[in-house]
């Protein structure tokens, strides 16, 4: 009777334990964007800043994780800090266009169903992530841009704000820069060629502010909740004197965004052109489900050789279904931030 009671008591804390390990076992990374990001070039009150900014965006998607939400939400929680503020290249803090406009770009996508939503080109919305995530929810469609996209938002009662909200003089700065080079080159006056030349337009922070001449600030969040479900989204600025409504990869499911309970969840940042074409997100997930490699030996398959080859330079943050958190980049530096499954926080800019 006692054994059978001990045994009842041992099977009882097995039982627990386990299902406590199961709730432990949730993560999240986080990105700000990748690029030519080097210590000697930045202040350190510069870096203090955007190591806060991770720190507070990673602990407030782990915060959701942690009290019991999905990766979905804690997605969205992690990317809105980082859309409200000025330092990435993500709502507030988005580069201008061509023209001095501000257009948004952003998805999401859950890994159980492989549902996915995606907003392309909004000048007016507050957080883009929230619109894509109300695309993927409420609506039959994966990817809505432009006016379209916001008659919908206003639909679903999501923020606006009056464009104006997304100048700041930094972005503004860049894109001047931009302006001045094109025009001292002569390429102001034939811009059908000089469009034609990929490496002739600047991405997102190409144009250069004191510290960093030459990184894309785009921020991107996947996570793994207690349920065992992924989710990835990231939102974007695009590029520094973009023009014609050029989209880029961070809209585009496959290419910026991609998650599958079965492989992985990945979110992307870099020269959008290049992501657009090797398929990253995908591609990453592919290779780990159907050559049964890790998610790092994938993500830096892609990042490392396939992505190198054809010029393209940026990285990736990902998570597999148990938890390992992965990050590949080409560039010298990737703003980035992890709770991996142990809760350990890493925060990490320079390579
Ligand atoms: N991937 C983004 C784009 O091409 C830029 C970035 O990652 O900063 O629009």
């Amino acid at each position: 009777m006692i054994m059978a009671k001990l045994c009842i008591v041992l099977i009882l804390i097995i039982v627990s334990t386990n299902v406590m390990a199961d709730k432990r076992s949730v993560a999240i990374v986080i990105h700000g964007g990748a690029g030519t990001i080097v210590k000697e070039k930045m202040t350190a009150s510069i870096e203090s800043e955007y190591r806060q900014a991770l720190t507070d965006a990673v602990k407030a998607g782990y915060k959701v994780l942690q009290t019991g939400g999905d990766s979905t939400q804690a997605v969205i929680a992690a990317i809105t800090l980082m859309e409200d503020s000025p330092l990435f290249n993500a709502g507030k803090g988005s580069v201008f266009t061509h023209d001095g406009k501000n257009e948004m770009d952003a998805s999401i996508m859950e890994g159980n169903h492989l549902e996915a939503g995606s907003v392309a080109g909004v000048s007016r919305i507050k957080n883009p992530i929230q619109l894509a995530y109300r695309i993927m929810q409420n609506s039959p469609h994966v990817i809505l841009a432009g006016k379209g996209a916001e008659r919908f938002a206003a639909q679903e009662n999501i923020e606006f704000v009056d464009p104006a909200y997304f100048y700041t003089e930094r972005r503004w700065q860049q894109l001047q820069k931009l302006l001045l080079e094109d025009a001292q080159s002569g390429k102001a006056g034939d811009q059908k060629s000089n469009y034609k030349n990929r490496h002739s337009t600047r991405l997102s922070e190409d144009a250069g502010d004191g510290f960093d001449d030459h990184k894309f600030g785009t921020v991107g969040a996947v996570a793994l909740d207690q349920y065992g479900h992924i989710a990835a989204g990231t939102s974007t600025g695009g590029m520094t004197n973009k023009r014609f409504g050029r989209v880029g990869d961070s809209p585009i499911i496959g290419a910026g965004t991609y998650a599958d309970d079965e492989s992985c969840g990945i979110s992307a940042t870099g020269h959008g052109e290049y992501f657009i074409r090797a398929v990253v997100a995908h591609d990453i997930c592919a290779r780990v489900r159907y050559k049964g490699i890790s998610l790092q030996r994938g993500a830096d398959e892609v990042i490392m050789d396939k992505l190198v080859k054809m010029r393209g330079e940026g990285g990736v943050i990902g998570i597999d279904p148990q938890g390992n958190v992965v990050f590949s980049f080409n560039t010298k530096g990737m703003y980035r931030a992890a709770i991996d499954v142990t809760g350990t926080l890493t925060v990490a800019i320079f390579k």
